[in-house]
């Protein structure tokens, strides 16, 4: 097991999100919009061969919604101290979000220009 991407700290806030300091020193902060919508689920990416069943929480506001309920965390759960378990207020909670997967998406610009690099020489 690579243990180099384990949390030193992790702040959660219900209704903001989910802040971590990582142990090489790195920093990240997810929006609770943003966590919603990466969950890792099989039903939300498709894994199972069905239709990715995606969120939109982060995107801009859709002018044919007119409502959109506010997305908290209701709870969060350790998973085997490789992973976090977020219950959703609207009633999702089948995401096991590892360590791995959250240094993966983490948003801040750095890791952002290393994703574009990594799409960018792909052709
Ligand atoms: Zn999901
Ligand atoms: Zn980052």
């Amino acid at each position: 097991m690579n243990s180099a991407n384990n949390p030193e700290h992790l702040a959660i806030s219900k209704s903001k999100g989910v802040r971590i300091d990582w142990q090489d020193g790195h920093h990240s902060e997810y929006t609770v919009a943003y966590l919603r919508d990466e969950c890792p689920c099989a039903t939300c990416t498709g894994a199972h061969g069905t239709e990715p069943q995606k969120s939109d929480y982060s995107a801009p506001d859709n002018p044919f919604q007119m409502y959109k309920p506010a997305l908290k965390m209701l709870s969060v759960e350790p998973v085997g101290g490789y992973a976090i378990r977020i219950n959703w207020s609207d009633g999702h909670n089948t995401g096991i979000y590892s360590w791995e997967h959250l240094r993966a998406i983490c948003p801040c610009q750095e890791c952002e220009a290393k994703r574009t690099a990594h799409a960018a020489t792909g052709g």
